[in-house]
């Protein structure tokens, strides 16, 4: 169970040396409840009392990583069931399956097109992150994965490595095993073998079981042989199934801190529906419900680029806005007449109008201010964008000496400050723009034409 504040207060040494950087054993005993700090930052906690709180404050979802390097993508490390009590903390892993029906033309292709899946949203570049590997012959599954392992870094593509013999996953990975490939997967038949396997390399192990019970036993095995980065798959037969099975090992991990349920998880999309648009919705349905890896068999874009972008939204802290720097913009190469256009810092409408300005082909300065990266609505009814703040910031901003003329250019949603503005900004013409980013090339292009 996790403890309280005053809970781990009662285990620390209550001395207040402040070796650990806070000015009190309480101050500490706070950061840590919030997860703001490590147990180790205390150096005088006795033995029992350490282990007591690294057991108490440790993710119930244990982190694991795949892959190394650029590739490296960590895991699970999660601590709550919804994101509005603390956040996510690390996106699923999303993989491409290269199975073992494509010929070798096709397994090149297929490397090919996963290449070129590369997407950008707010500023973030975006793409599935993960090749999920399967042959049935040990010599191409061999050739494969040492041909994935080689693909240029800037892809960062963490592998998964499938087959059900120990002895052939050895072949295919120990020549890749700097790279910390996904073994998949140790099952009731070959665990002691693929807990070795994984061992010897160093490598995360797939725990494969038919239904949670059997999981359970086959994670304790795997665990009391001393294998810890594991990442489990009860091979659910239909939607439903994976949904439940999914919310019933995070709720255990978290509610019950059921330990053999605190592992990340995988969930093959791909096997519980044929047609890949359906089976990207069922990614959607796993990636909303605590899938810790989702494999598609698709390089489709038009299927990744949503579920790279939901799983963008949902893996942002909700407590940190995503913000842009403030400042002046230039878009096209704006000269002294050219239009000067006024928002707030949050990421998503800062894209999104700076990329309509762009779309205007109107040489625009665009001024960026400090919100606390909120949107312009959020922000004026948090008294951040309002006349007073707006009128100093273009006062600082520098936006005087670019432009001979003074018509600034405020948000439709705010019509109703532009009086104010004008009061607070003497010298400008403020002008009411449009509400919607998706006008605003009509609207720049008629003030051009207006003159
Ligand atoms: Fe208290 Fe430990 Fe911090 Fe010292 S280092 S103030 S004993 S928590």
């Amino acid at each position: 169970m996790a403890l309280s504040g005053l809970q781990i207060f009662k285990l620390l040494p209550k001395t207040n040396c402040k070796d650990c950087g806070y000015p009190t054993c309480m101050a500490f005993a706070m950061q840590l409840a919030a997860g703001k700090v490590r147990v180790e930052a205390c150096p005088h906690l006795p033995q029992e009392a350490g282990a007591q709180l690294s057991d108490a404050v440790s993710a119930p979802v244990s982190r694991v990583t795949v892959g190394s390097g650029a590739s490296a993508l960590a895991i699970g490390e999660e601590t709550v069931l919804y994101r509005h009590e603390k956040r996510f903390e690390h996106a699923p892993g999303l993989a491409v399956l290269a199975g073992g029906s494509l010929s070798d033309v096709e397994f090149a292709e297929r490397l090919e097109a996963f290449s070129a899946l590369t997407f950008e949203r707010v500023g973030e570049p975006l793409r599935p992150n993960m090749l999920a590997i399967s042959a049935s012959d040990g010599a191409v599954l061999e050739a494969r994965v040492a041909r994935a392992a080689s693909l240029d870094a800037a892809v960062k593509a963490a592998l998964i490595v499938m087959h059900d013999d120990p002895a052939v996953l050895r072949r295919a990975c120990a020549p890749v095993a700097d790279g910390r490939p996904l073994l998949y997967a140790a099952d009731p038949t070959n665990w002691r073998d693929m807990g070795a396997l994984a061992r010897d390399l160093g490598a995360p192990l797939a725990v494969k079981a038919a239904g949670i019970e059997e999981l359970i036993g086959l994670v304790e095995k795997l665990s009391g042989a001393g294998v810890e980065q594991l990442v489990l798959d009860s091979s659910p037969v239909d939607v439903r199934a994976a949904v439940r099975d999914q919310v019933f090992a995070r709720r255990a991990a978290v509610k019950s801190r059921l330990r053999s349920l605190g592992y990340p998880t995988i969930a093959f999309a791909c096997r519980l529906a044929s047609d890949p648009a359906l089976a990207a919705v069922v990614a959607g349905v796993l990636l909303c419900r605590y899938a810790g890896i989702i494999v598609l068999d698709t390089v489709d874009p038009a299927l990744w680029l949503p579920l790279c972008v939901l799983s963008q939204n949902i893996y942002t802290d909700p407590q940190r806005p995503m913000q842009v720097e403030e400042g002046v913009y230039p878009i096209g190469e704006p000269g002294p007449d050219s239009p000067v256009l006024v928002t707030t810092n949050f990421s998503l409408t800062y894209f999104t109008v700076s990329g309509e300005v762009e779309a205007s082909r109107v040489p625009s300065w665009l001024l960026v201010m400090n919100a606390e990266g909120q949107s312009v609505l959020t922000a004026w009814a948090a008294g951040k964008f309002v006349p007073e703040a707006i009128a100093a910031f273009i006062r600082r901003s520098g936006i005087e000496e670019k432009v001979g003329h003074r018509r600034l250019v405020i948000p439709g949603y705010v019509a109703q400050i532009s009086g104010e503005l004008a009061e607070e900004l003497s010298g400008w013409d403020i002008e009411v723009g449009v509400r919607e980013a998706v006008d605003i090339p009509r609207y720049l292009r008629s003030l051009v034409g207006s003159g």
